[in-house]
């Protein structure tokens, strides 16, 4: 499934949901349609919270962050390989 705002294929962008990734909520931008994580960080949740870009990109570090965390927790060696792009 492709990002209903970035058009990026979401299959492979989830450090640990690796099959049939069907993004978040982009409501209230595209309603009824699915994002990607970075334009839910960026773009969906600063809009539902009356934020602008600023909130976006704190929002999308800490979830880089949670997610860097969680593998660590979950001794995901794929997670934490996949999460090497960000450099966290
Ligand atoms: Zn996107």
């Amino acid at each position: 499934m492709r990002c209903c705002m970035c058009n990026k294929e979401m299959e492979g962008t989830h450090p640990f949901i690796k099959e049939d990734y069907l993004g978040n909520n982009a409501w209230p931008i595209v309603e009824g349609g699915r994002c990607c994580d970075f334009c839910d960080c960026a773009l969906v949740i600063p809009q539902r919270m009356g934020q602008g870009a600023e909130m976006g990109l704190v929002l999308w570090k800490s979830r880089l962050e949670m997610w860097l965390m969680m593998a660590k927790e979950y001794d995901d060696a794929d997670a934490l390989e996949f999460l090497k792009q960000y450099e966290i």
